[in-house]
């Protein structure tokens, strides 16, 4: 079956789905993101995802291009449409088009496009043997919370990644402090067994995931502490793990030369794995 996207109000074909060339995602990266895991059917955290959209198109004056309700219901559709069963649906809204000059155009028109793709979030070998991980250095602008597309950073750390035979890059700012993944957030496991993240802010983007693996750990007498951490920490840690829409909790079993928990899942990432899956499989029942 062939992919659909939509477009500005259109569902096309995704080989022919197009924005146009003066949209200013892409001569400006001036758009904001939401990735959303689908799973069976159905998409998780909808609401948590729709609140962090509009957060960040609020911070950058962007308008949302339809109510909160028209929106979930184009991408339920779509969702129909691929006939996504396990997947992600890839959100992006920008400033619209104009002829290019940096202010913002007088009359703005958000441009909308949306994709659906089949994928197996959160399951296979990487959540069950865990991933290598390296660190580079954190080279973003000071607004990590809001979701842009100008990911440029971000693609040259994961690609720094990817030639050094690791999955992800944790980024270290000028003060040695591990922020968070190129694409995922970063936790470790202390040596008194309290699992650590970095704190909410400007500094990292607020993880949905994250969110809901901090109010799940501490449900069941995990003790969570959102606090910096660096490599003094790193070499310190009993696991370590990471956490995103795409790949839910994966755990970390070295980062770059330390061997995290003798180079496999460490036990309390396991158990915050399973009850985050458990979760995910509970929540689907209900909706
Ligand atoms: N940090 C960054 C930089 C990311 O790109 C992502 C994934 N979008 C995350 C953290 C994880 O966020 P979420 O759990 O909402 O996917």
């Amino acid at each position: 079956m062939s992919r659909i996207a939509y477009v500005n109000g259109q569902y096309m074909s995704h080989g022919i789905a197009a924005i146009h060339i003066e949209d200013r995602a892409t001569q400006f990266a001036d758009a904001v993101y939401e990735v959303f895991a689908v799973f069976a059917c159905k998409i998780i955290d909808a609401d948590l995802h729709y609140d962090r959209l509009e957060r960040s198109l609020a911070a950058l004056e962007i308008e949302m291009p339809m109510s909160r309700r028209a929106l979930q219901l184009v991408i339920e559709d779509l969702i129909n449409r691929n006939r996504l069963k396990d997947g992600i649906c890839y959100l992006q809204i920008s400033r619209g088009s104009a002829p290019r000059n940096h202010a913002f155009p007088k009359s703005q028109r958000s441009s909308l496009t949306i994709t659906a793709k089949t994928t197996r979030p959160g399951s296979g070998e990487i959540g069950k043997n865990g991933v290598r991980v390296i660190t580079t250095s954190d080279q973003r602008w000071t607004r990590r919370d809001i979701k842009s597309v100008s990911l440029l950073p971000n693609v040259l750390a994961k690609e720094e990644a990817v030639k050094a035979g690791a999955f992800e890059a944790w980024l270290v700012d000028d003060d040695g402090v591990i922020t968070e993944g190129s694409h995922s957030n970063a936790w470790l496991v202390d040596e008194s067994e309290t699992v650590i993240t970095h704190q909410e802010g400007h500094k990292i983007l607020s993880g949905i995931t994250r969110n809901r693996v901090i109010a799940i750990a501490r449900r069941n007498g995990i003790k969570v502490i959102e606090t910096s951490f660096t490599m003094a920490d790193v070499e310190k840690a009993k696991e370590a793990f990471l956490t995103s829409t795409s790949s839910f909790v994966v755990p970390v079993v070295r980062i770059d030369q330390n061997i995290i928990a003798q180079g496999e899942p460490g036990p309390i990432t396991n158990r915050i794995r399973e009850l985050y899956l458990r979760e995910v499989h509970d929540f689907v029942q209900t909706i």
